[in-house]
Order: structure tokens, then sequence, then C-alpha cells
């Protein structure tokens, strides 16, 4: 439908709005589009504005991963349209409005690899059954600055300083973290609350839960955002999972919940020992019984793995607890309406709409298949006797990704093979990459 399309670019131009930068993220979770003119917008993209469909299996170096009907197929056309309803300006470049777009086919098919088109039919799924999923999502980051003495080039920002919950000077001498909690505010992110994390330089900001897709699309940008603006100053904001032996990951949490279609919620049930309804119940069934798949997505590097560990606030074993940090699935205390749970599993090298795919996609397996969970974990969360570890490497995730044909189902076969493809890919790069560790250990001694 594009009937839109000229009111909206008769507000922008109203709006001093001269270029709209329409954009979608790839398997990444990056960002890809173009800037297309105003005065040409309705014009430009009223028929599609067409991109080289490898877009969905460039790598971070540049390569290109094929998949069906990518490089093999010799690189055919899709088409980006404007969803009208996420144009929004940006704050931190006048006369600018990003707007997120959904990816077709040049024959009018959804393009199936495309993340967002991943996650809105595992929505459209929920939507069948009358219910409503609901996201608030959590990331942590690191902030780096330049530093020639250091063998990577980079040092953490504030680096001795701060510690987890040290505010104003102390942990952010340079208001990096303040300045962009109020640009991603401004920019209608729906932004919580920002906090030094336990590592120096580290940080987190929370967004405030929405519609599956709604949260979705707002970590996306979220993410897009912290990095475009820490690189406005010289800085480089990484959500890489494990960046430093020494120091915690970066994780991505996600809270959650169930509504019905009027909205009320469906997690809490007071007559339940643990203020648990059965949906709720069922939802962490789902989530243990195909945690393993569910990593592939929330946990998609190879450095992901470096973040589970024993001792640390990262999960290792695939459990859940009540109000325990150490579990993979915590239940927060609070109940009634606000009654939900934290997937703890992902890190921030996650694509947004892919690990909330991840996680919906086996909470309705859950749902479906009545999945109960066992007792929860109670107490020291790391006792591998009690349950079993998640996944140690992206290629075992890959492999349960692969496995698990119910998940691969909901999540779509031609989305799973094309993201496998791609990941193994990565595998195999660093499989065949010689590591300062080994160069340390092998060199001398050996
Ligand atoms: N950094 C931890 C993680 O990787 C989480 C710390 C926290 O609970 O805020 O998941
Ligand atoms: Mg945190
Ligand atoms: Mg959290």
């Amino acid at each position: 439908d594009t009937s839109g399309l000229q009111p909206a670019q008769e507000r922008l131009t109203e709006q001093g709005i001269d270029v709209v930068r329409l954009g979608y993220a790839d398997l990444i979770g990056v960002d890809r589009g173009r800037d297309v003119l105003v005065n040409r917008f309705a014009r430009t993209v009223g028929s599609g504005v067409a991109f080289c469909r490898s877009v969905f299996g460039t790598t971070p170096r540049g390569g290109v991963v094929d998949f069906e009907g990518g490089l093999s197929a010799g690189l055919p056309d899709v088409q980006a349209f404007p969803d009208l309803d996420t144009l929004l300006p940006v704050p931190w470049e006048p006369g600018v409005a990003h707007c997120i777009a959904d990816v077709f086919n040049p024959d009018g098919t959804p393009s199936r690899e495309s993340p967002r088109f991943v996650l809105r039919q595992i929505c459209e799924q929920f939507q069948e059954l009358g219910l409503t999923p609901v996201v608030g999502p959590e990331l942590e980051f690191y902030v780096l600055e330049e530093s020639p003495e250091s063998p990577s080039g980079w040092k953490r920002y504030g680096e001795g300083t701060g510690n987890v919950y040290t505010s104003g000077f102390t942990g952010d001498p340079q208001n990096v973290l303040l300045d962009a909690l109020r640009h991603l505010g401004n920019y209608g992110l729906e932004v919580i609350s920002a906090n030094h994390e336990f590592s120096s330089g580290q940080f987190e900001i929370n967004l405030w839960h929405g519609e599956a897709l709604d949260a979705a699309d707002r970590a996306h940008r979220f993410k897009d955002a912290i990095k475009e603006l820490a690189r406005r100053r010289g800085q480089l904001a990484t959500f890489m999972p494990k960046p430093f032996n020494d120091e915690g990951g970066s994780g991505y949490h996600l809270h959650f919940s169930i509504a019905d279609a009027d909205g009320t919620p469906l997690f809490h049930d007071p007559a339940d020992p643990y203020g648990l309804s059965e949906m709720a119940r069922h939802a962490i069934g789902g989530l243990l019984a195909h945690a393993r798949a569910v990593a592939a997505l929330n946990n998609p590097t190879i450095n992901s793995y470096k973040r589970f560990g024993p001792d640390t606030l990262a999960p290792w074993l695939i459990d859940w607890g009540l109000d325990n940090r150490s579990a993979m699935v915590r239940i927060p205390p609070e109940r009634g309406s606000g009654t939900r749970l934290e997937l703890r599993l992902g890190d921030a090298s996650a694509n947004s709409y892919l690990a909330i795919a991840g996680m919906l996609a086996a909470v309705l397996l859950g749902i479906r298949n009545k999945i109960e969970p066992p007792e929860p974990l109670i107490g020291y969360g790391y006792d591998e006797t009690r349950s079993e570890k998640l996944p140690q490497s992206l290629s075992d995730a890959l492999d349960a990704l692969e496995q698990d044909k119910e998940l691969a189902d909901l999540l779509g076969q031609p989305f799973v093979n094309a993201f496998v493809a791609y990941k193994r890919d990565e595998v195999e790069r660093f499989r065949t990459w010689i590591t300062d560790w080994e160069f340390h250990e092998y060199t001398y001694h050996i």
C-alpha cells in the first residue's frame, strides 16, 4: 500500500526533513539502507527501493556468503518498502528521518531471510491464538577509546574509575552515557534508564516494554544509534559479547510476558505457589526445552560462548529460578500485572529481531505442547550435576538449531538455511585462524 507516501512526504517537508534514511536489519542486525531525498521519497519508494540480495549474506569484513537464491542465483534484487509507522526524525542529524523497511522479492513475496519478516511471522501465530507477546529489552555494551599503546589500539573509556551503579563523573567523565540517554529519549525509543555496569566503560540501557515487533524495532535502532553516537565522538561502542578476558560480558536480557487481545496480562496466578499461571510455566518449559537452538539466535557469534561460565552473571546451565540472576530464565519478584520472565541467555551481539523471534518460537512451542518446567533453581546456580549445560560453541548451537525441526518450522526453513550457511562460514573462518593465545601457548615451550 503506497497511498500514505505522498502525505508522509508533505509532512516530512513541513518538519524540515529533507532526507529519509530507509533501513532494515540484515542477518547480524546491522542496519542496511539508502538515504532518499524527501522530494523524491514518494516516487522512489512507491515501487520499492532495490538492493542487491547479497545484503543478507555480507559478512562484517565485506565477504559474501552464498545462500539459496543469493550469489549462486546471480545476486538478484530485493525491494525495500518503508513501514511508515516507523518514521522518526533522527535527533542528532537535523534534516534526517529514519524509517524501517520491509524487504520483498521482485515477485511481491516477502524476503524470507529478512529478520523482521521472521519475527512478524511468529507474532502472527500468537495473534491467531488471541495472544500478544510483550518484550522489554535490556542491552549492555562497552565504550572504548583509541589507545595507541594498547595492542588492540583501544582501551576502555573511563578505565579504572567506574563500577556497577556508580553514576556521574566517576564512571562517565565525558557524559557519553548521559548524552546517549537524552538522544535516545528524543528518538522515541522509550528508554527507561541508563546505568554503569560492573566493568569500567561498560554500560546498560533499558527500554520500556512493548509489543514484540515494536520492541525489536526500538532495540534495533538503539544498537545502531549507540554505535553511531560513539563514532561521532571518535569512540567505539561495542556489542561484542565478551571483549576482555578479565571483565564481564555484555548481556542482552529480554523481559517477557504475554497479554490477551485486550491487553490483559496472562502470567500471574495468585493460586499458584510461585504466583505463575499455567501459560507462564509453559513459556518457561518451552524456553528450557529449546534453549540449545534458541542460543544460536541469542548468542550468534564465536565470541558469545566465552561469555557463558560459572560465577559470572551470565548463565551457564539451562535452568530457571525465582529472582535468581545465575539462572538462564529469571522470574523477577514482581507479581500482578508486572509478572514476567527475564531471559538472560542472550548477549549484546544478537540481532534484535532474531533474538526475540527465537524466544517467541520456543515459548509458542512450550504453550502448544504444554511443556512443564522442572522445579526452579534455588541458591547457587552453577551446579552442573543439576542441569544441562548451554551449548559450548556456536557450532554446537547451530547443530541444535538445525536439529530442532519444530523451532526451525516456526522460524521458516529458508531463513534457517540462510542463517546457518552464513554462520557456518564464520565458524570455518575462525577454525583456521591462528589466535594470539595459540601463539603464546605453543611457540616457545613446544
Ligand atoms: N553482564 C551480565 C551478562 O552478561 C549481566 C549483568 C547484570 O545482571 O546486569 O549477562
Ligand atoms: Mg546489567
Ligand atoms: Mg537484566
